[in-house]
């Protein structure tokens, strides 16, 4: 995908899709000449430095959602507590939430500053062994809301994606906005080049209390539609939602209970994917 220039309409296609310069919203664009020539569409050449930076990280899981609301970024904090629970271990948590950035309170990190050195933008360290960014540590007030055009948010994404110094890492979680959107295909355009273990879709209508009963065969049935492994569900616990808003793990704050039995083996499902993934990776090297 080639640079969307900041003077683009929000709707942009991308510079780098087959519609630039054509599609209606193309129409009164500045831009819409050089697009519609086929210039646009160049290799952007971030693609290849995300490449360069990504070598250093083994594993990359995607975290999304259909919607907002439904656990996505308690999710995405417990898959990188869970796994970092093993020291040897290096997890690197991404916050590629533009709208609602809530990785910095649920990991108990909200105000901190992120620092830039001349190897890129330093993480932010939960423990030492993960590192957190996220666009939350670059608002001057956590109640500013990010109102950013699509060029603007695609930018950010790049760079988070380029110049975070991660050092070494075992496991990089992206944790996306809500829906599918612009980011999104940003995210999945700027790392094709490396290898992504998989992604992991949140929904609610699985609950075991049924207080969001499925309408529509819900998530396993989704699953099976998709031919695309269910991971299984996570029952309702309200000290869930109070360790995220004191920033704590819920897995070591409430070791025995049913939730963290659940996430424990979803952590533990995805760890081997991702072993599975790489075998794979290697064979066909
Ligand atoms: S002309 Fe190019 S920059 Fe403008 S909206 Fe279309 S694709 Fe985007």
């Amino acid at each position: 995908m080639a640079d969307v220039p900041s003077n683009a309409p929000s709707h942009c296609p991308g510079t780098g899709s087959d519609n630039a310069g054509k599609a209606s919203a193309c129409q009164g664009c500045p831009n819409q000449a050089f697009c519609a020539s086929g210039a646009s569409k160049a290799t952007d050449p971030a693609i290849q430095e995300i490449k360069d930076k990504m070598a250093s990280v083994k594993h990359k899981i995607l975290v999304l959602s259909g919607k907002g609301g439904v656990g996505k970024s308690t999710f995405s904090a417990h898959l990188a507590h869970g796994i970092a629970s093993d020291d040897s271990k290096q997890v690197a948590l991404l916050d590629a939430d533009m709208c609602g950035p809530s990785i910095p309170k649920i990991m108990g990190v909200e105000g901190e500053q992120v620092h830039q050195s001349g190897s890129g933008w330093s993480p932010v360290y939960v423990e030492e062994n993960l590192g957190i960014m996220s666009i939350g540590f670059l608002l001057s007030s956590l109640d500013d809301a990010v109102i950013w055009r699509g060029p603007k948010k695609n930018g950010l994404i790049k760079q988070f994606l380029r110049d975070v110094d991660w050092g070494e890492v075992d496991y990089l979680i992206v944790d996306t906005p809500p829906g599918t959107s612009d980011e999104h295909l940003s995210i999945v355009q700027y790392l094709s080049a490396t290898q992504v273990d998989g992604a992991v879709i949140i929904t609610t209508p699985q609950h075991e209390s049924q207080i969001f009963p499925p309408t529509t065969g819900g998530a396993m049935k989704m699953c099976k539609d998709l031919s695309i492994p269910f991971l299984g569900k996570v029952p309702l616990d309200p000290r869930i939602g109070k360790s995220c808003d004191e920033g704590k793990s819920f897995l070591t704050e409430i070791p025995g209970s049913s939730a963290t039995v659940v996430y424990k083996d979803i952590i533990h499902r995805i760890q081997e994917h991702c072993a599975t993934h790489q075998s794979d990776v290697e064979a066909t090297a």
